[in-house]
């Protein structure tokens, strides 16, 4: 039995198996693990790559606009994900960018939008960003203050967005304003905002753990176009969710990779190290630990895909998408710390695989929405149902 015969499930067809195989082989061509030291300069050269090799295709909607198909296919994504997280973290971050970045304007741009940006995007020729968090607003999305007033054909943003990934090196962010056509969430609009727009400066780069470009970002009288809103007025937040439903899958996409490239690096260590006469792998104890994270990998898997297919469905997908994430982020992290463990000392030194890896996992259980928020998730769709 093949690693891969998970690719023969029912959730798939045939072209995303080949699909996967092909980038497999790609990737080991021409990307290395590791983190990059000039990590602007690496992403940039990610996106690149990722647009000339046509992986970048599937992170649009919409053959017309050079998409690799009509709609978002969520297993092509979560699948490029997934090889891509299993080799290294920020061409998975690339590809997930390009895609998050416009997946409002793929599915909710108006035909001169989609035109102006969505081929750019998939030739990896313009970077784009989501901006959706604030720093008062971040689990709790409708406390949003970053604000967009109505003037003429414009549209004025005030306010201040953080967190915001690829932010300082994007051509481009899918900004989240509130214009107040009723409290809470039912007041927010989606609007492209250009990265050179007078009014748009950035206020700050920020550093994480497993490094990737972050910044924040601050709105001043900065006019947009009306014509550059994304759906209907006070109609972000849909806009929002209905993004997140197709990429909070592929986080879990990407968790899995993590997570898989660790039982990898497990298993070869464990059978390779000689300790008490024998090997690590011969003791039960790491036996057990080696069976935890092979489960947990198919469990993930399992959950992953049976949400990724049912989006490509057309079907609903909150609950399934939110456990997807709460589930495969979670494990990840343990199979990660398990297979980190067994290296020893080893296993923390800098630029060890499985330290890579340990630094990579830990923002998936925070961003598009934190483990908490995927609890509540499940459990007001579960209530619903009753
Ligand atoms: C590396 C990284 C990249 C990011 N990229 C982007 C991006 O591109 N665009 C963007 O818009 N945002 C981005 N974010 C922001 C991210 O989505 C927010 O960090 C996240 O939504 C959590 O918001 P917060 O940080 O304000 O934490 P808070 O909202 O303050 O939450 C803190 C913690 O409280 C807990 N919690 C939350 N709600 C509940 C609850 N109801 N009950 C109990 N506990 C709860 C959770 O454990 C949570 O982690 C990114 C964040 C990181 C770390």
């Amino acid at each position: 039995m093949s690693d891969k015969d998970y690719l023969a499930w029912p959730f798939f067809e045939p072209r995303h198996a080949a699909l996967e195989q092909a980038l497999d082989a790609w990737v080991a061509q021409h990307i290395a693990h590791g983190h990059a030291q000039d990590v602007d300069a690496a992403c940039r050269q990610l996106v690149r790559q990722l647009g000339e090799g046509g992986w970048l295709r599937h992170a649009i909607g919409g053959t017309a606009y050079g998409g690799a198909g009509d709609s978002i296919d969520t297993r092509a994504i979560c699948l490029i994900r997934e090889t891509l997280a299993r080799h290294n973290g920020l061409a998975d971050f690339a590809f997930a960018m390009q895609g998050l970045g416009s997946g409002a304007i793929s599915l909710f741009g108006s035909d001169d939008n989609r035109a102006a940006y969505l081929p750019r995007v998939a030739r990896g020729e313009a970077i784009a960003a989501f901006a959706l968090s604030e720093p008062q607003a971040g689990s709790d999305v409708a406390a949003m203050q970053c604000a967009a007033v109505r003037d003429g054909d414009d549209y004025v943003l005030n306010g201040e967005k953080t967190w915001i990934s690829n932010g300082g090196i994007a051509d481009f962010y899918v900004v989240f304003a509130r214009t107040g056509e009723q409290p809470g969430a039912r007041g927010i609009s989606a609007f492209i905002v250009d990265a050179d727009a007078p009014g748009l400066v950035i206020t700050e780069r920020i550093q994480v753990i497993a490094p990737h470009p972050l910044a924040r970002l601050q709105f001043t009288d900065c006019r947009v176009p009306a014509g550059k809103r994304l759906g209907e007025a006070g109609q972000g937040f849909k806009v929002a969710m209905a993004t997140l439903d197709v990429f909070r899958t592929s986080v879990a996409a990407a968790a899995l990779g993590f997570a898989r490239r660790a039982l990898e690096e497990a298993m070869q260590r464990a059978t390779q190290r000689q300790m008490f006469g024998q090997v690590l792998a011969d003791f039960q104890l790491t036996q057990a630990r080696l069976a935890d994270m092979a489960t947990g990998i198919d469990t993930s898997a399992l959950l992953t895909y049976r949400a990724a297919w049912q989006r490509d469905q057309g079907r609903k997908v909150t609950k399934e998408a939110a456990m997807a994430k709460l589930h495969a982020t979670e494990t990840a992290q343990q199979v990660i710390d398990a297979a980190l463990q067994m290296f020893g000392g080893l296993g923390v030194v800098s630029g060890q695989v499985v330290e890579t890896l340990y630094r990579e996992i830990r923002a998936l259980r925070i961003y598009e929405g934190a483990t908490e928020v995927q609890q509540l998730i499940i459990a007001r769709e579960l209530l619903k149902e009753t």
